[in-house]
């Protein structure tokens, strides 16, 4: 019997089934699907307020199957300040200079910049040199990965990417794979599991049972990677 449940802003939908048992069971799957196995006679108020004390739960499992969600702290672009590129941590070195300049030396980011202050002007600097690495990194793994989807896609995968503020990558129809540049901060095997992830979606352009067989059998530890990409950047 399928159902709806309001809790807050999102409505969850779930298959709702009266079994012979004692008490009333949740469960969500990977493709979001959420359902509830209730002793027989069970009236639909107490269902409803068993789901309304899970509904955290519910909505956080459906959101670890599918959610990319970039954890983007708030920085300032002062000297001192860590900032990440390929999974290691550099302190940021600021000085002045007529030349605009962004490089990495031992454990420094060294960005010579007009305006020590600027905090706007240092943040556009920064994130044009991210790109710049993004283009050649990006690209190369890219490259090495998208034969593996040859198996389950005939057309050629393309790859673009830009700055995304909740999603790690996508996936469009026509084979166009969309990488987030904050993943150039985040370890490369993470980045390598974000594009095997979305090499996937080129056959399933979902997250159902069989999205996650085939991830799982390009990629057998990727909820270990997944769990480092969301927790690193934290
Ligand atoms: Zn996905």
């Amino acid at each position: 019997m399928k159902q709806k449940f309001q809790y807050g802003n999102s409505l969850i939908d779930y298959d709702l089934s009266f079994q012979e048992r004692k008490t009333l069971g949740i469960r969500v799957y990977p493709d979001k699907t959420v359902k509830v196995l209730a002793p027989l006679e069970t009236p639909q108020e107490k269902v409803d307020e068993k789901i309304k004390l899970k509904a955290a739960w519910i909505l956080k499992q459906q959101d670890f199957f599918c959610a990319f969600h970039p954890f983007t702290p708030e920085r300032k672009y002062v000297s001192g300040e860590t900032h990440l590129y390929l999974g290691k941590q550099y302190r940021l070195k600021l000085f002045v200079s007529e030349n605009e300049s962004v490089k990495l030396k031992g454990k420094y980011f060294e960005v010579g910049t007009k305006d020590k202050t600027n905090k706007d002007a240092i943040e556009k600097q920064m994130k044009a040199w991210y790109k710049q690495k993004a283009n050649t990194r990006f690209n190369e793994l890219f490259d090495k990965l998208k034969p593996l989807a040859k198996k389950f896609y005939e057309g050629t995968p393309t790859l673009k990417y830009r700055w995304m503020s909740k999603r790690w990558g996508s996936c469009d129809k026509d084979g166009t794979i969309h990488l987030n540049l904050e993943l150039i901060k985040a370890p490369k095997k993470c980045i390598e599991y974000v594009i095997i992830h979305e090499l996937c979606h080129l056959k399933y352009l979902n997250h159902s049972t069989k999205f996650f067989q085939l991830l799982e059998k390009e990629l057998p530890n990727w909820r270990e990677t997944k769990d480092q990409l969301e927790k690193f950047l934290v």
